[in-house]
């Protein structure tokens, strides 16, 4: 399976991070190593002085498919959870000033903490779903599929013009407002709906 995330898709995101609003989903892959499953620990990387969360709805392809029609595009997925895009803060600064690729910013082992998915069936409208997730047991970002600026069947189309998409890879669809740093000892629990979907600790 390959892991898809898709940048700069919440304005106030952007506007936080002082990037260019895009005008097609920007995307990139992290590998199935930066997987991390509820209940394994995350071991904060000896590379980075600067490791920040960006809690996302993630989408699971159900279809493999490729130039899927975005009016189809609804087909391919079928379950939906909630993950982190841990992200090198510090190195993606360097990546993007020297131009160069940042997969060792955003793909490295780990840096896909995700909960447990949910049926889309069991759930309000794509376009109609809440999350969040608690630092320490306080809200650190809550966010709404209603502030996407690129809805789930818009990425899947246009990821897949590119890269065929394969029966269970997972799509980070980005971040809302409110990314910050973690640190070890911290907790981070994920949440659907106002349901706990994942809790991982930092070591
Ligand atoms: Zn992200």
């Amino acid at each position: 399976m390959k892991i898809v995330c898709v940048g700069r898709n919440y304005l106030a995101h952007i506007a936080e991070l002082d990037r260019e609003l895009p005008v097609e989903p920007l995307f990139f892959m992290k590998p199935s190593s930066a997987l991390l499953l509820p209940g394994e620990p995350f071991v904060y990387p000896e590379f980075s002085q600067e490791i920040h969360f960006e809690t996302e709805l993630v989408i699971r392809i159900c279809q493999s498919g490729r130039c899927i029609k975005e009016s189809l595009a609804r087909n391919h997925y079928d379950a939906i959870t909630v993950g982190i895009d841990f992200t090198a803060r510090d190195l993606q600064r360097q990546c993007i000033a020297k131009g160069q690729p940042w997969e060792i910013a955003k793909s490295f082992d780990q840096s896909a903490p995700l909960g447990t998915f949910r049926p889309m069936s069991g759930l309000p409208n794509p376009g109609d779903i809440a999350f969040g997730m608690k630092l320490n047991g306080q809200w650190a970002q809550q966010g709404h599929s209603r502030d996407m600026i690129f809805g789930f069947d818009r990425i899947v189309a246009h990821v897949s013009r590119f890269v065929t998409l394969e029966a269970g890879d997972c799509i980070f669809t980005g971040t809302p407002q409110g990314v910050g740093k973690v640190h070890p000892g911290d907790r981070l629990e994920l949440f659907l709906e106002g349901q706990a979907v994942g809790d991982f600790l930092v070591k």
